[in-house]
């Protein structure tokens, strides 16, 4: 049976029609190695921030249905250009959209979560010799509504594809040249990964490095698809490849560190200590999709029988989730101020190697303690430690933490666009 190999193309690489007839190139090179290829596109270059800058000029808070109406449009003009700049080229292709493959998503707008995905249209193009283009990053429910799958979902789209479709391999074509030790604007010679585990890739992209979707790590390692992150631009360069820890070898105990400044640190004083308390407050979070990150509750103060949750949540959603802790605030009798501050950073480590290597917290803080970094909360994985610090205070931090634990390479990496503002 012929193998079956997914490429995804981010907006950059199909940003204008001489990339696009590149990316053309790449995809029909594949198909003549003999493989059956289905091609999953993103937006052209900056389209989809375009189109959600319209909607706010229109309305501060565009419904959910409408936004992914609009959204997921920016997907409909790439796949339709694509397949018509292979067709050019003398090869059979056909787009499809998520409604007409069937990519079925749970019934929720903005960061719906694939449940399903109907292979017998896929299938029967790929015998017919077809190259197929689809559309990343959309989803429609089982009830024909269209859905998005959160900004950056293309890759979710393409892995779960290679998933659905048994796969080879999901190759994610970029225009950085794999992953980096840390991000190469930050520290520019940050060394680029040959090969890093699922788990350390998933707490990497949880942690704020913005190569891959963190769905699409997740639905990889779930399904076991090996997953490369490559340039579009340099093909002799195989990038890197995402596979199980058990096939690592592993020299050092840290093999990535990353920033993540969209966070928002939310603080609930004054909470009666007793049971059922943090099941309502995370419950009527979970109720609202509002994702929450790093949890602190305070040793419980006895004279007042009340304690303090702090939490962090993603920037995007502190609106959001100011307005859950104002109606419930009653209902869990909290009798202090709820405070918000966004002027924060979460900084992480990431490493398989630190299992059962002693030392490696304290390394972080005494690094960060030596830049007069005031530590604000801590969290950790069994592969991960994460502080949240100042928002000024962060690329210095990684700065720091890279050379402590010895990720530099010799050479200067490549960077693309600039760093976020601090
Ligand atoms: N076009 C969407 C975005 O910009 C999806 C993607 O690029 O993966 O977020
Ligand atoms: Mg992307």
């Amino acid at each position: 049976m012929r193998k079956v190999i997914v490429q995804k193309f981010g907006g950059t690489s199909v940003a204008d029609t001489e990339k696009i007839k590149n990316v053309a190139r790449t995809v029909i090179k594949e198909k003549e190695n003999g493989n059956d290829v289905v091609v999953v596109v993103s937006a052209m270059g900056h389209t989809t921030d375009y189109l959600v800058k319209m909607a706010k000029d229109l309305s501060p808070v565009p419904s959910g249905r409408e936004m992914d109406m609009l959204l997921s449009t920016g997907e409909g003009v790439s796949i339709a250009l694509l397949a018509m700049a292979i067709q050019a080229q003398g090869y059979d292709a056909v787009s499809f959209n998520a409604m007409q493959v069937g990519i079925i998503t749970e019934n929720v707008h903005s960061k719906a979560r694939i449940i399903d995905i109907k292979t017998d249209k896929l299938r029967k193009n790929l015998q017919e010799g077809k190259i197929i283009v689809v559309a990343g990053f959309q989803g429609v429910t089982e009830d024909g509504e269209i859905t998005t799958l959160g900004r950056g979902g293309s890759d979710t789209s393409a892995v779960a594809l290679a998933a659905a479709l048994n796969a080879e391999r999901c190759d994610i074509y970029t225009d950085v040249e794999g992953v980096y030790t840390t991000d190469p604007r930050i520290v520019p010679n940050a060394s680029r990964l040959d090969e890093i585990s699922y788990e350390e890739m998933l707490e990497l992209a949880h942690a704020g490095a913005n190569v891959l979707h963190p769905r699409s790590v997740e639905t990889a390692k779930q399904f076991n698809v090996p997953l490369r992150v490559r340039s579009s631009f340099k093909l002799d360069n195989m990038g890197t490849l995402i596979l199980g820890v058990d096939n690592m070898e592993i020299y050092k105990p840290v093999a990535g560190v990353a920033a993540d400044l969209s966070q928002a640190r939310i603080v609930v004083c004054d909470v009666p200590d007793k049971p059922g308390v943090a099941a309502k407050l995370f419950g009527s979070m979970a109720k609202e999709h509002i994702s929450v990150d790093m949890i602190i509750q305070s040793y419980a103060r006895k004279v007042s029988n009340t304690n303090d949750i702090a939490f962090t949540v993603d920037a995007n959603d502190l609106d959001k989730t100011v307005a859950v802790l104002k109606k419930l605030r009653e209902d869990i009798g909290a009798s202090g101020e709820i405070q918000v501050d966004s002027n924060i950073a979460k900084v992480s480590i990431v490493g398989a190697g630190m299992i059962d290597r002693p030392g490696i917290a304290s390394t972080m803080f005494e690094t960060l303690a030596e830049l007069g970094i005031n530590i604000r909360m801590i969290s950790t994985s069994e592969i991960k430690i994460s502080c949240l610090v100042d928002k000024d205070q962060a690329y210095k931090a990684v700065e720091a933490l890279h050379k402590v634990f010895e990720l530099e390479s010799d050479e200067i990496a490549e960077v693309k666009g600039d760093l976020p503002n601090v």
